[in-house]
């Protein structure tokens, strides 16, 4: 087949054109894409159990679960409950679902600083926060708070009395995300969570006994469906029942993304 130049250039040389352009344009945003090309430091604070405060690089402090006062394992430090109302105050309260053992100091913190709360929306309601704390909302919503977008997600629990449980994604600004599990069993869609959101922290439940899945599950639903950088386990060892400390490293023996941390520490990823 011949051509003649016009009808060339109108029928390869300007999408070619369009082509190259959109390659050189897209090539340094790849660039930025890359995580590791201009990660920002995220911390993880375990508090004992599911209870976590993260903060992002912008200095976005969030409270996750906070079960402190009755907490066994939580050091003592950190069940003085003015200390969620100064310099290490959050932006934002998150709350899985509606146990004792993910709630029971959320509603003094809040209404000693005016903290919102975001958890399952019948839940929240139930706590009679001034309507600007009071952030309810169910899988699928999302909300910012400074520099972290916050994704809720399913989780497969229960969370009675008061809605249906919730985990978490927090997304950074450098792109990174974080993936609280809240109290589950591995389910399908965990599928969708890594499709989404491509989680490079997981913050996984892995304490068995009557309630969640167990490291050993939890290690099956890592290997099946995500691909992290780092795995903090949790909602283990704080009481009779739970997995221990030993059947947690043993169930992840081997895997160096895991992070086994004792609470009250803090880890920078
Ligand atoms: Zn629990």
């Amino acid at each position: 087949m011949h051509l003649s130049p016009v009808v060339f250039r109108r029928a390869f040389a300007a999408p070619l054109a369009v082509a190259f352009a959109a390659t050189i344009a897209v090539a340094p945003l790849t660039a930025q894409g890359t995580a590791t090309a201009r990660r920002a430091p995220v911390t993880v604070h375990w508090l004992g159990h599911a209870a976590f405060e993260v903060i992002s690089s912008g200095g976005t402090r969030i409270l996750i679960d906070p079960f402190l006062t009755g907490n066994p394992t939580t050091p003592d430090s950190l069940k003085q409950l003015a200390r969620y109302n100064g310099a290490t105050k959050p932006a934002v309260i998150l709350v899985s679902h509606s146990h004792f053992d993910h709630t029971q100091d959320v509603k003094a913190i809040a209404t000693a600083g005016g903290i919102p709360v975001v958890g399952p929306y019948e839940w929240v309601a139930t706590l009679g926060l001034p309507e600007a704390q009071n952030r309810g909302g169910s899988p699928g919503g999302t909300m910012k708070f400074g520099d972290v977008t916050v994704h809720l997600v399913p989780a497969m629990h229960s969370s009675d009395p008061g809605g249906r449980p919730l985990g978490f994604v927090l997304e950074f600004a450098d792109g990174r995300t974080l993936y609280h599990t809240g109290d589950t069993w591995l389910f399908g869609d965990m599928s969708l969570i890594q499709e989404l959101y491509h989680p490079d922290i997981l913050l996984f439940g892995v304490g068995g006994g009557p309630y969640t899945q167990d490291p050993k599950t939890a290690a099956f639903a890592i290997r099946q469906y995500f691909h992290p950088k780092t795995v903090v386990p949790m909602h283990y060892g704080t009481f009779p029942g739970l997995a221990t400390d030993a059947q947690v490293r043993a169930a992840f023996a081997g895997d160096k993304r895991v992070v086994v941390m004792t609470p009250g520490q803090s880890r920078t990823f």
